[in-house]
């Protein structure tokens, strides 16, 4: 099979071929392009270039794989409320166990009067 004449990254940009000497070429073929898009859409653009500058080339794929993987886990947060949602949901746990722990407490205290 030939190989497309455009990534991921530039058709996303809406190139029909790759911009010169393309960073995101041997990352993101266009068959990825979905990958791309939920990474631009958790970490943005700015920070996957700073990560690409900032990883050292061999190391690369391996980066990409594991900020993916990431960027699937909070997706699947943020379908769900967000991590603000989940923490409001810790919090009333909290609140319940700790009016449990109160009622326990007055129970003792009652049997102790007795
Ligand atoms: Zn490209």
């Amino acid at each position: 099979m030939e190989e497309a004449a455009v990534c991921a990254a530039c058709r996303y940009d809406g190139h029909d071929v790759c911009v010169e000497n393309c960073q995101w070429r041997g990352l993101f073929p266009l068959s990825q392009i979905e990958k791309f898009r939920r990474m631009v859409r958790i970490y943005g653009k700015a920070t996957l270039s700073r990560e690409y500058r900032e990883t050292p080339p061999l190391g690369r794929a391996h980066r990409f794989e594991t900020m993916h993987r990431d960027a699937l886990v909070q997706e699947v947060y943020r379908h769900r409320g967000g991590i603000a949602g989940r923490l409001q949901e810790l919090e009333n746990v909290i609140q319940q166990k700790d009016q449990q722990i109160a009622h326990l407490q007055g129970t003792i205290n009652i049997q102790n009067l007795e």
